[in-house]
């Protein structure tokens, strides 16, 4: 058949190098290698050389994601390729795929076409082991939680508030809500309890922002799991848990280095929920591509309006990883959603409908300002895009006094040239960094903070709170977490909390339903709209279609 190559088979036909030698192109001394296989290994960062070198960060974000696409880590891979391409000294950090999403419907998260990390059946599966010791050291809290209650409870755990949750890396609805410990008095005290899915869970998050292992481990020991009868909150320390979790993560917490195929040095590692958490990879990843490279290039999950916000509000406080640049992954398709063009509706070529859409795009580009850089605006060009319809997004961005430029990185490869133009802009931008800035202050009250959001990046007329988020925001104050950041989990389709309002829309409320104190992570999370932390699978999940061959080779993944 003459059907275009899978992201699968345009992966098995590229030539991977030995990692070693992908080491050795990135600086990283043999004796801070630890080999997983022949494509794959851990660096141990305390192996380093101790140099003060801290390269470029350029952070990829997008516009208001749509079910048309819009392609960030294809992007994020292409563009770090055309860099080297470019002769600079690059490196990707970007997250570890979830396998929850993959036997579901998700696909990949190793980038697409040309444009991909390797070996991607690797890295989509088990890949290093990370989120199954990530996934031991949360629900070993779990069973030292439950433990205690069963042994005499000196704590005073109530066992209906612990809210600290078992976690499984599986799309698996029937865990949601479980009752344990039934069976009688040897069998554990029975409660009411659940499953998340693992990149849902506070101990990813925590992963994630730890700067150290120091770090890691006083993170762990902040995480409230739960409340006493009389309602104080109890930590991991309290329960002197914090110990055995780190020890859990000893090898996990250390960044996998593999290559894209184009050969450019990738560390994929650690991959928090882009809602309830921050949504990008381990800040010990992007820091420790910082100390190896001249540019790093990173993605924030979701549209610019979570992931981006989050990367300076959030991560950016925690881990020395502010952005020099930021780029807008933008497609014509998605465009043409935002003008109010329907799925079905996108072969037809109408550069009127791109305009219309650009209002979501404006108003991204807009936002970064607000933190003190300059957007750069990738189209991730489709076989489908029309000549007019690319020229109205490049003049449109020329009018709102963006760099822009389209790339072909899915079809031709950074590798080749089809992310030249833009890895042009992107130096050129380089030439000028920003300053970033964050956009509130840390002293202001969590209310403040999530209206700065909202009035700021949203553009919403104001902010509702539930009665249940006004206790919590009482039980914020009481308990002293007045201080953290705002983590919002709001839907990535709109700007507004309902995910129909495409484009640019003006004059919605933000309803706040729920807050959970994330204080291991460090972040209040603001639940607006309907949140899933345990997903469930499709009618016919991603998973039906895959299989293994006989001679060991994976099937049917993307
Ligand atoms: P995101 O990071 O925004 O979720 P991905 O980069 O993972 O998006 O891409 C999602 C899917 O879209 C992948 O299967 C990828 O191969 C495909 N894709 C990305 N860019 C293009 C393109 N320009 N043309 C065709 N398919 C693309």
């Amino acid at each position: 058949s003459t059907a275009a190559p899978t992201d699968l088979e345009i992966a098995r036909a590229a030539t991977l190098r030995p990692i070693e030698e992908i080491a050795e192109r990135a600086g990283i001394p043999a004796d801070a290698l630890e080999l997983y296989g022949r494509y794959k290994a851990k660096i141990d960062v305390a192996r380093l050389p101790d140099a003060d070198h801290r390269g470029h960060v350029v952070l990829v974000s997008a516009i208001s994601p749509t079910p048309a696409g819009e392609g960030k880590s294809t992007l994020t891979v292409g563009l770090a390729d055309a860099l080297s391409r470019a002769g600079k000294r690059t490196m990707i950090a970007i997250r570890e795929p979830s396998l929850g999403p993959i036997l579901g419907m998700k696909g990949g998260a190793t980038g697409g076409g040309r444009s991909q990390v390797l070996p991607m059946e690797d890295i989509n599966l088990h890949f290093t082991g990370d989120f199954h010791a990530i996934t031991a050291a949360n629900n070993a809290l779990c069973a030292l939680i439950d433990n205690h209650v069963f042994q005499g409870n000196a704590l005073q755990i109530d066992p209906r508030r612990v809210t600290f949750k078992r976690v499984m890396d599986m799309n698996d609805r029937s865990l949601r809500d479980i009752v344990i410990g039934l069976g009688g008095p040897t069998q554990g005290v029975p409660r009411e309890a659940g499953f998340d899915i693992t990149v849902a869970s506070e101990v990813m998050a925590v992963f994630c922002l730890a700067s150290s292992v120091e770090d890691l481990k006083e993170r762990l020991g902040r995480i409230t799991f739960g409340y006493t009868y009389d309602r104080r909150p109890l930590t991991v320390a309290d329960l002197g848990a914090a110990g055995v979790m780190a020890m859990l993560l000893k090898d996990a917490i250390k960044p996998n280095l593999v290559q894209t195929i184009a050969g450019t040095p990738a560390l994929v590692h650690g991959g928090p929920f882009a809602n309830i958490a921050h949504g990008c990879n381990s800040a010990l990843a992007t820091t420790t591509a910082r100390r190896l490279a001249d540019i790093v290039v990173t993605e924030a999950g979701f549209g610019a309006d979570l992931g981006a916000e989050k990367f300076m509000d959030i991560k950016a406080r925690y881990a020395d990883v502010a952005p020099s640049a930021v780029v807008l992954v933008a497609t014509v398709r998605a465009l043409k959603m935002h003008g109010g063009v329907p799925k079905d509706g996108l072969a037809a070529p109408d550069a009127a409908a791109v305009e219309r859409g650009f209002a979501n795009l404006a108003r991204h580009l807009e936002n970064i300002r607000k933190f003190g850089l300059e957007p750069v605006v990738a189209v991730n060009r489709f076989g489908t895009d029309t000549p007019e319809e690319l020229d109205a997004v490049v003049r449109l961005c020329g009018s709102a006094g963006a760099r822009v430029a389209v790339a072909d990185v899915w079809g031709r490869g950074g590798g080749g040239d089809g992310g030249d133009d833009l890895a042009r802009e992107v130096l050129a931008a380089l030439e000028e960094p920003g300053t970033y800035r964050p956009l509130y202050p840390l002293e202001m009250s969590v209310e403040e903070k999530i209206a700065t959001v909202v009035r700021e990046v949203y553009r919403g007329a104001g902010v509702e709170f539930s009665e249940q988020a006004r206790r919590t925001l009482a039980q914020i104050h009481e308990n002293g977490w007045d201080r953290l950041p705002v983590c919002m989990a709001k839907t990535q389709y709109s700007f507004s909390d309902n995910p129909a309002l495409l484009g640019a829309p003006e004059g919605f409320t933000v309803h706040v339903r729920e807050l959970w104190p994330r204080t291991g992570a460090g972040f209040i999370v603001a639940v607006t709209g309907t949140l899933m932390t345990m997903p469930g699978l499709p009618k016919v999940p991603a998973a039906m279609r895959m299989d293994l061959d006989d001679d060991g080779q994976v099937v049917g993944l993307f």
